[in-house]
Protein backbone atom coordinates (compact mmCIF):
# COMPACT_ATOMS: atom_id res chain seq x y z
CA UNK A 1 0.00 0.00 0.00
CA UNK A 2 1.15 2.88 -1.44
CA UNK A 3 0.54 6.92 -0.29
CA UNK A 4 1.45 10.30 -2.16
CA UNK A 5 4.06 12.45 -1.04
CA UNK A 6 5.72 15.25 -2.40
CA UNK A 7 9.40 15.89 -2.59
CA UNK A 8 9.39 18.77 0.04
CA UNK A 9 7.62 15.35 2.03
CA UNK A 10 11.04 12.96 1.48
CA UNK A 11 13.13 15.82 2.67
CA UNK A 12 11.09 16.38 5.72
CA UNK A 13 11.12 12.77 6.66
CA UNK A 14 14.86 12.11 5.46
CA UNK A 15 16.14 15.36 8.02
CA UNK A 16 13.91 13.49 11.09
CA UNK A 17 16.21 10.72 10.08
CA UNK A 18 19.29 12.51 10.26
CA UNK A 19 17.91 14.14 13.41
CA UNK A 20 17.19 10.68 14.93
CA UNK A 21 20.43 10.02 14.16
CA UNK A 22 22.06 12.40 15.94
CA UNK A 23 19.85 12.31 19.14
CA UNK A 24 20.15 9.03 19.14
CA UNK A 25 16.52 8.24 18.98
CA UNK A 26 17.51 5.48 16.71
CA UNK A 27 20.79 3.82 16.35
CA UNK A 28 22.81 4.00 13.35
CA UNK A 29 21.69 0.60 11.95
CA UNK A 30 17.80 1.73 12.12
CA UNK A 31 18.32 4.69 10.50
CA UNK A 32 20.35 2.66 7.58
CA UNK A 33 17.40 0.20 7.69
CA UNK A 34 15.17 2.94 7.26
CA UNK A 35 16.77 4.70 4.73
CA UNK A 36 17.37 1.56 2.56
CA UNK A 37 13.80 1.10 2.33
CA UNK A 38 13.08 5.16 1.98
CA UNK A 39 12.03 4.72 -1.73
CA UNK A 40 9.87 6.45 -3.17
CA UNK A 41 8.23 5.77 -6.95
CA UNK A 42 7.32 8.13 -9.55
CA UNK A 43 4.22 7.22 -11.96
CA UNK A 44 6.37 5.43 -14.19
CA UNK A 45 7.90 3.28 -11.39
CA UNK A 46 10.75 5.10 -11.66
CA UNK A 47 12.86 4.56 -7.65
CA UNK A 48 13.93 8.10 -6.00
CA UNK A 49 15.32 8.60 -2.66
CA UNK A 50 16.94 11.54 -0.85
CA UNK A 51 20.21 11.24 1.10
CA UNK A 52 19.80 11.90 4.64
CA UNK A 53 22.97 14.01 5.18
CA UNK A 54 22.77 15.54 1.57
CA UNK A 55 19.02 16.31 0.84
CA UNK A 56 20.30 14.80 -3.08
CA UNK A 57 17.60 13.83 -4.96
CA UNK A 58 18.48 10.85 -6.94
CA UNK A 59 16.57 8.47 -8.80
CA UNK A 60 17.54 5.27 -10.25
CA UNK A 61 18.26 4.42 -13.70
CA UNK A 62 19.66 0.96 -14.93
CA UNK A 63 20.60 0.21 -11.26
CA UNK A 64 22.24 3.03 -10.92
CA UNK A 65 21.63 6.44 -8.62
CA UNK A 66 21.44 9.29 -10.79
CA UNK A 67 21.52 13.06 -9.32
CA UNK A 68 18.07 14.42 -10.83
CA UNK A 69 15.18 16.69 -9.96
CA UNK A 70 12.65 14.74 -8.39
CA UNK A 71 9.01 14.85 -9.64
CA UNK A 72 6.17 16.96 -7.69
CA UNK A 73 4.47 13.74 -6.88
CA UNK A 74 6.09 10.07 -5.48
CA UNK A 75 4.65 6.85 -4.37
CA UNK A 76 5.88 6.06 -0.81
CA UNK A 77 4.73 2.84 1.06
CA UNK A 78 2.50 4.08 3.62
CA UNK A 79 3.94 1.82 6.29
CA UNK A 80 7.32 3.56 6.03
CA UNK A 81 6.01 6.77 5.62
CA UNK A 82 4.24 6.16 9.50
CA UNK A 83 7.09 5.49 10.63
CA UNK A 84 9.12 8.64 9.03
CA UNK A 85 5.70 10.60 10.39
CA UNK A 86 6.43 9.50 13.99
CA UNK A 87 9.86 10.20 13.93
CA UNK A 88 9.12 13.87 12.33
CA UNK A 89 6.64 14.68 15.00
CA UNK A 90 8.91 15.39 17.89
CA UNK A 91 11.80 16.72 15.18
CA UNK A 92 9.62 19.34 13.70
CA UNK A 93 7.99 20.41 16.61
CA UNK A 94 11.91 21.10 17.85
CA UNK A 95 12.04 23.13 15.15
CA UNK A 96 8.84 25.30 14.32
CA UNK A 97 7.47 27.64 16.27
CA UNK A 98 4.63 26.25 18.84
CA UNK A 99 1.73 25.61 17.85
CA UNK A 100 -1.05 26.96 19.67
CA UNK A 101 -2.19 24.56 21.90
CA UNK A 102 -5.84 25.02 21.85
CA UNK A 103 -7.73 26.51 19.60
CA UNK A 104 -10.16 28.73 21.31
CA UNK A 105 -13.77 27.01 21.43
CA UNK A 106 -16.54 29.48 19.67
CA UNK A 107 -18.27 31.61 22.39
CA UNK A 108 -21.03 29.60 23.25
CA UNK A 109 -23.89 30.69 21.78
CA UNK A 110 -25.96 32.82 24.39
CA UNK A 111 -29.35 31.21 25.19
CA UNK A 112 -31.95 33.02 23.14
CA UNK A 113 -33.87 35.40 25.50
CA UNK A 114 -37.73 33.80 25.59
CA UNK A 115 -39.99 36.69 23.85
CA UNK A 116 -42.22 37.40 26.93
CA UNK A 117 -45.33 36.22 26.42
CA UNK A 118 -47.72 39.24 26.89
CA UNK A 119 -48.94 39.27 29.51
CA UNK A 120 -53.22 39.99 28.73
CA UNK A 121 -53.93 43.18 30.41
CA UNK A 122 -56.81 41.87 32.72
CA UNK A 123 -60.17 43.00 32.01
CA UNK A 124 -60.84 45.64 34.96
CA UNK A 125 -63.21 43.60 37.18
CA UNK A 126 -65.86 46.63 38.14
CA UNK A 127 -65.85 47.09 41.35
CA UNK A 128 -68.84 46.14 42.37
CA UNK A 129 -69.91 48.69 44.63
CA UNK A 130 -70.39 46.14 47.76
CA UNK A 131 -73.88 45.19 47.90
CA UNK A 132 -73.98 43.72 50.75
CA UNK A 133 -75.96 40.31 50.80
CA UNK A 134 -78.68 40.96 52.32
CA UNK A 135 -78.74 39.84 55.67
CA UNK A 136 -82.12 38.58 56.93
CA UNK A 137 -82.89 40.75 59.63
CA UNK A 138 -83.22 38.36 63.07
CA UNK A 139 -84.78 39.20 66.31
CA UNK A 140 -81.44 39.03 68.78
CA UNK A 141 -83.33 37.19 71.47
CA UNK A 142 -84.91 33.90 69.46
CA UNK A 143 -82.69 34.25 66.25
CA UNK A 144 -86.20 34.20 64.14
CA UNK A 145 -85.75 36.04 60.73
CA UNK A 146 -87.90 38.93 61.07
CA UNK A 147 -89.65 41.46 58.42
CA UNK A 148 -87.56 44.70 58.06
CA UNK A 149 -89.96 46.86 58.71
CA UNK A 150 -91.13 45.44 61.87
CA UNK A 151 -90.16 46.88 65.17
CA UNK A 152 -90.62 44.21 67.67
CA UNK A 153 -89.99 40.13 66.98
CA UNK A 154 -93.27 39.01 66.19
CA UNK A 155 -92.93 35.62 68.76
CA UNK A 156 -91.29 36.70 71.40
CA UNK A 157 -91.77 40.68 71.47
CA UNK A 158 -88.35 42.05 71.75
CA UNK A 159 -87.75 45.15 70.70
CA UNK A 160 -85.61 45.15 67.24
CA UNK A 161 -82.36 47.19 66.58
ZN1 LIG B 1 -87.77 37.05 68.89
Amino acid sequence: MKRTVTPQDMETYARALQHARETGDLTSEEVDLLHARFIAEDADKTQWTIGIRSLQWHHRVNGKWVSAAPPRELQLELELMLVLKALQAPASRAATAPTPVATPSPAATPAPTPTPTPTPTPTPVPTASPKPTPQPRRCPKCGREVAANLKFCTMDGTRLP
